[in-house]
């Protein structure tokens, strides 16, 4: 037989780098120039006046400086790792914050741009949107006093404990009880069914050893001697070991698990087994019980016990509006750059058509983008409310005239954002036959002073009242920031 012999040859293949690739002409930077030159709208201008506020711009260049080539900070595996890797990415990156805000000079808006440049919503959130917010604005001055220094200096991580399982919008159906006990003159804290579990609540899974939880208030009725719900109240309370992290005896914590957003969130629910608290544990700014008698000393007025939830609400919808703005930015760049067809009735050779141009995909896009601006202006009325409502109550209180809320800068009215469409006409009438396609923004107009709350003195000398329910003509019936007036205009169809 004769031997086979096995020669090995190296082809010689060509060494390319990825880097050296480019995607096919147009190139998707000179794409972007062309459509952004279509446009007469003056982008600075309109983003001065979309994030005026707290001096947004400067302060995410500062920030971003500082954050950008942290390695703590980096996104790059950040959808890739799992949900426990996710939470502790999530404290490792909170205390990392702290230690920048030390050493940088960080005032608390520095602090929010870093935690929002973050990208993740992470566990001690809580502590400074809800809990440090609440204490803050609901606390009396003793109160303040004992907590703010503990929570400012995080010697104590806190969550707020509102929503159950059974109720989330309807705050005065929630089922938590504080029953006051007159003999040993404080409060016991019961969650009586499996519905009363608090649930959804951020920092509480695994991280807040202190609360603050709404409950009913029970005080027993005077005439019956049975006890009578004054409504939901806000109580401090410690629920964990400040050593072990572990629940106190008689509450029951757990994470309520993976959700589609908050990876890094422990989110979690919460149960009392006739939980004893002191009567210091009840948020006492605007009301409160009498420690002597058990009565029950009532708010002013009713709107100001909302304050801190108002400013909560305005904050996450800013945050919203900057999340979907960002979201609605790389899908409108995305679809100005990715092609996918050519005309088929164009005479001569078509190009590839932007997937933008297609009708189909505007419907799903420009929605959204609307609804970033609706978003941006419900926030916007949200913080001129929550700033001028205890100057509104103190107004009403001493019968002076009530603060005007101050205008928003408004770039020229009628703003027009063109809008780069150029489709192609379908020969099944699928695809419109638009040549061009305009989005008018009517800037809000500033609000009439005859739609400001006003108060009413009466003859006696007696407590003046307000007498137009803010919430309800401030931001529904006169809508200051009424909706956008934004239409898409498409011509005529050739
Ligand atoms: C990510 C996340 C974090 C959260 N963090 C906290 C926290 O830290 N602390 C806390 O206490 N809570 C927290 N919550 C709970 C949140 O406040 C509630 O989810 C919210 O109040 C809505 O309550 P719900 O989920 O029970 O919905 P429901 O009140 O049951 O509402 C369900 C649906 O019905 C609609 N609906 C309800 N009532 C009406 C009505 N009268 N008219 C028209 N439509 C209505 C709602 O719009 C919604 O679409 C969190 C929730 C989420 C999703």
């Amino acid at each position: 037989m004769p031997k086979l012999s096995v020669t090995r040859r190296t082809i010689a293949r060509p060494q390319v780098s990825e880097d050296e690739l480019k995607p096919a002409e147009p190139q998707g930077p000179a794409i972007l120039a062309q459509e952004r030159a279509q446009s007469s709208i003056n982008v600075e201008q309109l983003a001065q006046h979309l994030l005026h506020r707290n001096d947004f711009l400067a302060r995410q260049k500062k920030i971003l400086g500082v954050i950008e080539k942290r390695p703590y900070f980096s996104k790059k595996n950040q959808l890739n790792i799992t949900r426990p890797d996710r939470y502790h990415l999530g404290l490792a990156r909170a205390k990392e914050l702290r230690r920048l805000s030390l050493k940088y000079g960080w005032n608390f808006d520095d602090y929010k741009m870093a935690d929002y440049l973050t990208d993740e919503m992470a566990a001690y959130a809580l502590q400074t949107i809800m809990f440090a917010t609440s204490i803050r604005e609901q606390c009396n001055d003793e109160q303040k006093a004992y907590w703010l220094p503990k929570v400012e200096n995080w010697e104590i991580i806190g969550c707020y404990g509102q929503t159950e399982l059974g109720h989330g919008s309807n705050v005065k159906g929630i089922e938590w009880q504080a029953r006051w006990n007159p003999e040993t003159k404080d409060f016991t804290i019961h969650s009586p069914t499996l519905t009363a579990s608090k649930w959804w609540n951020g920092s509480l899974g695994r991280t807040a050893n202190h609360a603050i939880v709404v409950a009913q208030l029970m005080l027993p009725d005077k005439k019956t001697g049975k006890l009578k719900s004054h409504g939901p109240h806000q109580f401090i309370v410690q629920i964990r070991d400040m050593k072990t992290n572990k629940p106190l005896e008689g509450i029951v914590i757990g994470d309520i698990g993976a959700k589609y957003g908050y990876a890094a969130m422990d989110n979690g629910y919460m149960l009392f087994k006739n939980y004893r608290v002191p009567h210091s544990a009840l948020l006492a700014r605007y009301s409160g019980v009498d420690s002597t008698s058990g009565m029950y000393i009532p708010a002013n007025n009713q709107a100001v016990v909302y304050g801190s939830l108002t400013y909560v609400r305005a904050q996450i919808i800013m945050h919203a509006r900057l999340v979907l703005a960002r979201a609605c930015t790389i899908a409108v760049r995305y679809t100005s750059i990715r092609r996918q067809f050519a005309d088929r009735d164009a005479k001569g050779k078509s190009e590839e058509v932007a997937v933008l141009n297609y009708p189909t995909v505007q419907i799903r896009i420009l929605p959204l983008l609307a609804t970033t601006y609706a978003l941006h202006y419900t926030g916007e009325a949200m913080y001129n409310l929550y700033c001028i409502l205890p100057a509104i109550v103190i107004c009403s209180l001493s019968a002076q005239s009530p603060p005007t809320i101050p205008p928003l800068p408004i770039p020229a009215p009628k703003t027009r954002l063109p809008y780069p469409c150029q489709t192609p006409r379908s020969r099944n009438g699928m695809r419109s036959d638009v040549t061009k396609a305009a989005i008018h923004v009517s800037p809000p107009p500033p609000i009439p002073a005859t739609t400001l709350p006003k108060i009413n003195h009466s003859a006696d000398g007696a407590t003046p009242h307000i007498v137009v329910p803010i919430a309800k003509k401030i931001l529904l019936k006169s809508r200051p920031y009424r909706r956008l007036n934004m239409s898409v205009s498409l011509p005529d169809r050739g």
